[in-house]
């Protein structure tokens, strides 16, 4: 059993369908307790599952091994729409949540493309990234507090408080440790009311640099967008946009007033760019979810396609030197395409999509590693971080220790101690990637 991961799904392509592994659904937190309890015992490896739609290989369930699969625990325990919590268990459906809570009047505000498929557990633990970041947070800012069975069958509750000053916060090493410390079982979220009024806009940049400029005027103003996305020439072609150089998507929401001016100082700023009207945000919000996992494996059904996207974050002025490698890289294979998104005061995610097709599965696989090391080696020479949202698994484990330091002695070390035994994913957060499967 495995995730969405490119290089997962190209090896697999050859031998046609995947081998069984043992899977367990659980029912109750107890139940939980009790399999983990076991398998630190045993010695059992234990990989927990959510809607399988994380692209690094985070999930690779080997025989022996046995896969949580925890989509059985799917209720919203309770919505608090005085004090905006909601109280969510790890394998409610990311899109069946938020279409309860706007039933409501209210949001989540996390938009990753694969929200039909994630579940709650899952986003948490690859520490996701959704859409309308720059105004909602990720999922690091949603995150209030977090109910977790630890791998010793230990469960810690959600603590009290909107912020708390009672040592560090504990519960936050879960966001992002696909699974290596123990299980999310439900967590507090942090919801909003729905914005009374959304505005949305399309720019057409002559270049790149004025682009990303723009984007960082805007974000290092003190106005806070709902989204920005600067595609360059090629991708902005690719979306099949009218715009001739590079389209920016901007947005603003919230109160009709706030989200009146928050658009007004987005328009001034990109005063260089020509104004393309509202048609381009309407075209992006109907096609968001259009990336699905399903047409992820379709791309990748024709024997020696390969294809993947790469997602990393660098300071505002390293992106287009960053952006101009690693296109370099790509386009040496086949096609390249990058849009920015995410956009914080000091930098911003650059978001790279790959694909090409080879004589041979052997071509296409060192195709595919080429992009990977390019783009690994073009982030460290501009103080970029390897990865803004999808997380390690293997696909990126080749390179943690190079980008943790000193850091990566005291994620083992947690890790170690949490999970003396060894039994928690071997394949989360910087397990050695195999040269083949
Ligand atoms: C088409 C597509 C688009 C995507 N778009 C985005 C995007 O816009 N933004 C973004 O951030 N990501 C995106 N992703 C990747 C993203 O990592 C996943 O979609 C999502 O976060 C994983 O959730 P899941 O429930 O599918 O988890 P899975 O894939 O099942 O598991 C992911 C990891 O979490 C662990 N895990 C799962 N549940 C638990 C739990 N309860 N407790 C502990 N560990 C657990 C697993 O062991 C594994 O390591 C995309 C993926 C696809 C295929």
């Amino acid at each position: 059993m495995r995730d969405s991961w490119p290089l997962g799904v190209m090896r697999r392509r050859p031998r046609g369908a995947a081998m069984a592994v043992e899977a367990v659904r659980p029912q109750s937190y107890q139940e939980v307790a009790g399999l983990l309890r076991r398998a630190s015992a045993e010695g059992t490896v234990v990989v927990p599952t959510g809607g399988l739609s994380a692209v690094t290989g985070a999930v690779d369930i080997q025989p022996g091994q046995l896969a949580l699969d925890l989509t059985a625990l799917n209720r919203v325990l309770e919505i608090d729409e005085l004090n905006l919590t909601a109280r969510v268990q790890a394998g409610v459906n990311g899109l069946e949540l938020e279409e309860l809570l706007n039933r409501r009047g209210l949001t989540l505000g996390h938009f990753p493309s694969s929200l039909p498929v994630a579940t709650v557990g899952g986003l948490i633990a690859t520490r996701s990234s959704g859409q309308e970041s720059t105004f909602y947070g990720s999922i690091e800012d949603l995150v209030q507090g977090l109910t977790v069975c630890l791998p010793d069958g230990t469960i810690a509750e959600v603590l009290p408080g909107p912020r708390s000053a009672i040592g560090p916060a504990l519960h936050e090493i879960f966001i992002g440790s696909e699974g290596a410390l123990g299980v999310v079982l439900d967590a507090v979220l942090r919801v909003s009311r729905l914005p009374a009024a959304t505005h949305g806009r399309g720019f057409d940049f002559a270049t790149l640099e004025a682009g990303l400029d723009a984007m960082r005027e805007i974000v290092q103003c003190g106005v806070r967008p709902l989204v920005l996305r600067l595609y360059d020439r090629e991708d902005t072609a690719f979306q099949g946009s009218t715009a001739e150089g590079c389209l920016l998507v901007a947005g603003t929401a919230g109160e009709a007033a706030l989200a009146a001016a928050g658009m007004a100082v987005l328009e001034a700023r990109c005063g260089a760019a020509s104004d393309l009207g509202e048609e381009p945000f309407r075209r992006w919000r109907e096609r968001r979810f259009h990336l699905s996992r399903e047409r992820l494996l379709e791309t990748l059904a024709a024997p020696g396609s390969f294809a993947d996207t790469i997602e990393v974050a660098a300071p505002w002025d390293r992106l287009s030197a960053l952006h101009a490698e690693v296109k370099a890289v790509l386009a040496a294979e086949g096609i390249g395409l990058c849009h920015f998104s995410h956009a914080y005061p000091q930098g911003c995610c650059a978001y790279f999509t790959f694909a090409g097709s080879a004589a041979s599965e052997a071509e296409a696989e060192g195709a595919y590693q080429r992009c990977w090391e390019g783009a690994m080696e073009a982030c460290f020479r501009h103080s970029a971080t390897i990865g803004h949202h999808h997380g390690v698994g293997q696909v990126r484990a080749p390179w943690i220790r190079r980008e943790m330091g000193e850091w990566w002695q005291v994620w083992e070390r947690v890790r170690s101690s949490l999970d003396p035994k060894g039994v928690m994913n071997p394949n989360a957060v910087g397990a050695a990637r195999k040269t083949s499967s």
